[in-house]
């Protein structure tokens, strides 16, 4: 990669939406670290995308566990110095049938420990570089789910209060950070993939979409926002 060459990262980038947000950011131009839990699974995703001249990395990180993700913030900050661009992919939904207090309260803990407090702690250790070049945009990839209309309703009430408390973590970074830094949260719709199922309308290419356009605003695009099909939509 060249010096002034921009650097991606994509959590959970070893399939589903996360596999596609790395082909599209390399087809724009970013050197992209394929960050992934699963060293073999991780490093044959990046190796397959390599193979078609994309300029695709790998990188151990497990968001579950923040010493896992200090480890890789090291990592990219000793092989590249910069991050330009971190998307918040990695997420689990992990609802049965029950309701909230019915259901295990494993359930919860296990979900906002991916979905919420991956997220954090991802933006703690990777901000720092963004911060150091005064540039930087992140993307959450959230659900309508985390809407708070959407807890006037019962049921799928762990993955719900994730996505909830992902998109408060957006809106607060956002008022906190300064410099050409964004946040945004993003609902990428329902789509195709092991978590969406067959069913699901939207291709994995379709929902990366909007998550590329957050990912290369300008300086006078939005910061703090949520958005669906590139428009904004209610928290
Ligand atoms: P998939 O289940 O297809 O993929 C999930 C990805 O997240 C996998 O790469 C998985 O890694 C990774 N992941 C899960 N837990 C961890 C962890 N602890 N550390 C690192 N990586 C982890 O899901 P999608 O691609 O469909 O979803 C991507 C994002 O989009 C999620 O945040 C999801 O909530 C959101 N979303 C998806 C919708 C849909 O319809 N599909 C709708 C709305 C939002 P591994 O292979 O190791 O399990």
């Amino acid at each position: 990669m060249s010096m002034d060459q921009k650097v991606a990262l994509v959590t959970g980038g070893n399939r589903g939406i996360g596999y596609e947000l790395v082909k599209q950011l390399a087809l724009n131009g970013f050197h992209v670290i394929l960050a992934s839990r699963d060293p073999e699974m991780g490093r044959r995703a990046a190796q397959t995308l390599a193979e078609s001249n994309l300029d695709v990395s790998f990188v151990g990180m497990d968001v579950d566990d923040p010493k896992s993700i200090r480890q890789a913030s090291i990592t990219v900050n000793e092989r590249f110095g910069r991050v330009d661009v971190l998307i918040n992919n990695a997420g689990v939904y992990v609802d049965g049938n029950e309701t909230l207090m019915n259901q295990e309260p494993s359930i919860l803990e296990k979900t906002m420990a991916t979905n919420f407090f991956g997220a954090y702690h991802v933006i703690r250790y990777f901000l720092p570089l963004m911060e150091k070049q005064g540039y930087g945009r992140i993307v959450n990839v959230s659900s309508e789910y985390g809407a708070m209309r959407e807890m006037s309703y019962p049921g799928v009430g762990a993955y719900k209060l994730s996505k909830l408390a992902l998109n408060g973590l957006t809106r607060l970074v956002a008022a906190e950070i300064a410099g050409d830094i964004k946040i945004n949260a993003v609902d990428p719709g329902w789509v195709r993939t092991d978590m969406g199922g067959p069913s699901a309308p939207k291709t994995p290419r379709q929902a990366a979409e909007s998550i590329v356009w957050l990912a290369m605003i300008g300086p006078d695009g939005p910061n703090g926002e949520f958005f669906k099909d590139g428009k904004r939509t209610d928290w």
